[in-house]
């Protein structure tokens, strides 16, 4: 596509929330319900309800008519009873103090006499929206009888806007007046900053799992980076990156067919004049589950044991990323250092989060692991923007349109 999802200039030309008619108008907010449940079908997190929440109040007071419509897991386009959002639905309640009214299907004749049913102020949740395959399949029939159920169109997902899908793309198509939710809109700035107007020194922590999974956002994120910027790589990803240094990883996660890509990276991002940091020292240990084994420092004919991991980058490295990360004016972090779910391998991750939460520039963390590590250590108030959105906000990092805001343009 040819506009770019980020700027200004992209910003200017979506519409507002705030210029749209709402009073006594059915109004139908496209949300990102989707939390993590508890084996009794409870919600274990209520993080992205919360984030919705200024959109619909605003909503509310202005006197629309709520329909709100989310997916939850994966049903996979049939009728799912563990993943009805009425749990969801009774948490909303709670948050909002009052009724949230939930039909049992997603569209419907039931749906559409409740909706029309529904007065000034009141909401209506829509049952799980990919309990129907037209959701997925952006299926025209089921996106007109979403759009048919609503005058106006907002969208407040953002950690859908990279799927085309029926409530994504399929209803702003068939409903003139539309406009980016206020989460939306404060995603589509942090992370538009981010791309269009980086700051320099520009410091980019990238982690987590795999390098095949963030190899486009890695290759796009040096295409912006100066002489001075710096590209700090932790995490298993790193490993694949310490292997193509002729490191030999032992049993450590890595991926064995990924090591030219990474050689790729370094060379541009050394071509650039970037600082391309790798661990100087690892945590190792036998089992995920399990303690630590020992502390090493790399070197180029570092050899771990063939039953040993790298779970975590070593103390020597986290004061090395965090030195980088003080000096900072912009910095985006997309990826846990290690594997932090397991208290021994956590330290390296956290010791990132501590810098970041302490750096002074304008910071900002995208991808569902690493927000998840900063919050559960309490340093989300520390940071700029914490995206909501992890295969979204790497999508924008990359520079794409996202669908669902492509869809919001006015036409
Ligand atoms: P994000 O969700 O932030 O984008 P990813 O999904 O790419 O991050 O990766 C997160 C996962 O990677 C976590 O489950 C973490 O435990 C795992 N991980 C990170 N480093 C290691 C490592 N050295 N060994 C094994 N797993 C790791
Ligand atoms: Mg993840």
């Amino acid at each position: 596509m040819i506009q770019s999802t980020s700027g200004d200039g992209f910003l200017a030309a979506l519409p507002q929330l705030s210029s749209l008619d709402v009073n006594n108008r059915r109004v139908l907010v496209r949300v990102d319900f989707n939390v993590p449940l508890r084996p009794d079908g409870t919600v274990r997190d209520d993080t992205r309800i919360r984030a919705a929440l200024p959109t619909i109040k605003a909503l509310r007071d202005r006197g629309a008519r709520l329909i709100l419509a989310s997916h939850l897991g994966r049903p996979k386009g049939a009728v799912t009873p563990e993943l009805t959002l009425e749990p969801v639905g009774a948490k909303l309640a709670e948050l909002l103090e009052c009724e949230v009214r939930l039909p049992d299907e997603v569209v419907g004749d039931a749906v559409r006499k409740l909706v029309l049913d529904t007065r000034a102020g009141q909401i209506v949740l829509l049952e799980n929206l990919r309990f129907h395959p037209g959701e997925k399949a952006n299926d025209p029939e089921f996106a007109a009888a979403l759009a048919n159920l609503c005058d106006l169109y907002v969208n407040d997902a953002f950690g859908t806007c990279h799927r085309a899908h029926a409530s994504v793309v399929g209803v702003p198509e068939r409903v003139h007046e539309r406009a980016p939710g206020l989460l939306l809109e404060r995603e589509l700035k942090a992370l538009g900053r981010v791309v269009q107007n980086p700051e320099h020194p520009f410091v980019a922590v990238v982690g987590g799992a795999k390098v095949s999974d963030k190899l486009t956002v890695l290759l796009a994120v040096i295409q912006r980076l100066k002489q001075g910027d710096s590209l700090l790589i932790g995490g298993a990803m790193a490993n694949t990156f310490l292997a193509a240094q002729g490191v030999k990883v032992g049993a450590s996660l890595h991926e064995g067919d990924r090591l030219s890509d990474c050689r790729t990276v370094i060379r541009r991002a050394e071509a650039r004049g970037v600082n391309v940091e790798l661990p100087v020292d690892l945590r190792l240990g036998a089992d995920l589950k399990g303690s630590l084994s020992r502390t090493i420092v790399v070197e180029p004919d570092t050899a771990l044991d063939a039953d040993e991991m790298a779970l975590d980058i070593g103390p020597d490295t986290v004061g090395r990323f965090a030195s980088r990360i003080r000096a900072a004016k912009m910095l985006f972090w997309n990826g846990p250092m290690g594997l932090f779910e397991n208290p021994a391998f956590a330290r390296g991750t956290l010791g990132v989060a501590e810098a970041v939460a302490a750096c002074p520039g304008f910071t900002v963390i995208g991808g569902g692991d690493s927000v998840a590590a900063v919050r559960e250590n309490g340093l989300a108030e520390r940071v700029d923007h914490i995206s909501t959105g992890g295969g979204a906000s790497l999508e924008m990092i990359e520079g794409k349109t996202l669908p669902g805001v492509a869809a919001l343009l006015s036409r």
